[in-house]
């Protein structure tokens, strides 16, 4: 029996499996996909948003300025990079400038720490703001993560201390019986005191499984994104927003820790759950909107574009309450943006609910704190020598764009919450994350997934269980 069980594995489901890894209880993170931070934990503008605009009152304002403060000390724990590198809100009219000042005051009550600048003061420090920009407000405490590392770093923290991962687990009932509920999924029966329903754009349908109230209906908003070469000069160095409106915060230019920039996302409603095509419409509406902020972007840089669907419901706030009509059921409904910048709040929000539902005594014994990511990159002359010296495969260069080595790809599939198919060796190591995308390394990194894993090179997969990459050999085995 589980005291506690979650449902999805994204940076929710991942930083409360963390936080819960240190009380003395027994955890279950049940996830549906081969790999944690698969939905939109992958593929979002990775901000970590000041809290300047959502609208006051709500959860999401809250949690979001709350959660801001709580990203230096987390990613120093689990070991991961967090920036923050600022942002700008820009005005480009007079109405606009109206509305970026009552902005300014929204951030000064909530205590953000923010400032308007004229245009003269702007372009000093972003010399590519685009000729319409008038006004701007500063909101320096903004940053930036990779949520999916984040995520990644907080399971094998969580699985360090105790936690029991299952991936390839979808959740397909819920029975409540008397104190306990059973959780099927197609390779076994759970049972768990309490559940934590993190299953983003399918939390609804898991709340209905335990209930004929359920009135949440989520509906995707799906958005597009190109990603352009970090070989460039960053067009900019902070984040920069044109003025939010009812659609969201609209289409924005992202640094990413790892020096690429973003640009997107749009705003589409779409009824497709797994609707992640990208299209052409949308891709043009991206590129037109953000020439309105931004000048000198070159368009000729772009390495790939993605699309990523937000979790979002018809109310415009997060729902993060015991369900009314389930007790010891916890949902967590609605997250779509700011829920990264917001997550380390919600783990907080969540923790004080589940509080009354399960002792939460803390450990006594020494915490096994996680180990980084042996990244070559980083590593000075010496640093990498001594690599080669303790291990040749440290020498052996495969992805030849990134300079990720074998011994980095080895190390991340032989560890807590391993990689386990092409995608999750890049999410890790970046093998394949760069202007090649993967044209040169894919190969060699199947080969090395192949013999790590001690299955054949056809049984690799890309990213799903549908995600095949091999279909059969093309020469006979002539040894
Ligand atoms: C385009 C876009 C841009 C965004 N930009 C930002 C931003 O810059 N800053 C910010 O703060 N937020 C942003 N967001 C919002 C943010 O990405 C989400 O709020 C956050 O990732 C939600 O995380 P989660 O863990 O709640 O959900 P998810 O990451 O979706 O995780 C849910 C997990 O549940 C699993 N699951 C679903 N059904 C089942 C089942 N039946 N059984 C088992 N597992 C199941 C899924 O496979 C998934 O892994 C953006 C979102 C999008 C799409």
């Amino acid at each position: 029996m589980y005291d506690v069980l979650i449902i999805g594995a994204g940076i929710n489901g991942g930083l409360l499996a963390q936080r819960l890894s240190k009380y003395n209880l027994r955890i279950a993170l049940l996830e549906k996909d081969n790999d944690v931070a698969n939905e939109a934990t992958a593929a979002n503008s990775a901000i970590i948003h000041s809290g300047h605009d959502p609208k006051t009152g709500t959860l999401k304002a809250k949690l979001n300025v709350r959660g801001n403060a709580l990203w230096d000390d987390l990613c120093k724990e689990l070991k991961v990079d967090f920036i923050r590198n600022g942002a700008f809100v820009v005005a480009v009219n007079d109405e606009e400038k109206l509305k970026l000042n009552e902005l300014y005051h929204q951030a000064q009550e909530r205590g953000v720490p923010s400032r308007l600048l004229n245009r003269e003061e702007a372009i000093l420090l972003e010399p590519n703001l685009s000729d319409l920009v008038i006004e701007v407000l500063d909101l320096p405490s903004t940053g930036i993560i990779s949520p999916w590392e984040v995520t990644i770093a907080a399971v094998e923290d969580a699985m360090n201390n105790g936690l029991e991962l299952f991936l390839d687990h979808k959740v397909t009932n819920i029975d409540r019986k008397e104190g306990y509920f059973d959780v099927t999924t197609p390779k076994g029966v759970f049972q768990a005191k309490v559940i934590i329903n993190s299953a983003g754009l399918y939390s609804d349908d898991i709340y209905a499984m335990v209930s004929k109230q359920n009135s949440y209906k989520i509906t995707p908003r799906r958005g597009e994104y190109y990603v352009l070469d970090r070989a460039i000069k960053p067009v900019v160095s902070r984040t920069i927003y044109p003025l939010p409106s009812e659609k969201g915060k609209g289409v924005l230019v992202v640094p990413t820790i790892h020096d690429n920039i973003l640009i997107g996302p749009n705003s589409d409603i779409i009824t497709n759950k797994e609707g992640k095509d990208n299209t052409s419409a949308a891709l043009q509406y991206v590129k037109e909107q953000v020439a309105k902020t931004v000048k000198n972007i070159p368009m000729h840089t772009v390495i790939r574009t993605y699309v990523g669907l937000r979790p979002s419901h018809l109310e415009y706030d997060f729902v993060i309450e015991e369900a009314k009509d389930v007790k010891n059921f916890i949902n967590l409904i609605g997250i779509d943006s700011p829920g990264i910048a917001s997550a380390p709040a919600i783990t907080e929000y969540v923790l004080d609910i589940l509080s009354n539902m399960v002792p939460l005594n803390e450990k006594t014994e020494p915490r096994i704190s996680r180990r980084p990511w042996l990244i070559l990159n980083r590593m000075t002359v010496e640093e990498k020598q001594a690599m080669f010296e303790k291990d040749s495969k440290f020498g052996q260069m495969i992805c030849r764009c990134e300079h990720v080595s074998e011994g980095e790809i080895v190390d991340v599939i032989h560890r807590n919450a391993g990689a386990k198919t092409v995608k999750a060796v890049k999410r890790r190591v970046r093998a394949g994350a760069g202007r090649c995308q993967g044209g040169f390394c894919e190969p060699r990194v199947i080969a090395i997934l192949a013999r790590e894993l001690n299955i054949k090179p056809t049984e690799v997969l890309l990213d799903s269980d549908e995600s095949t990459i091999l279909v059969g050999e093309t020469k006979e085995n002539l040894a």
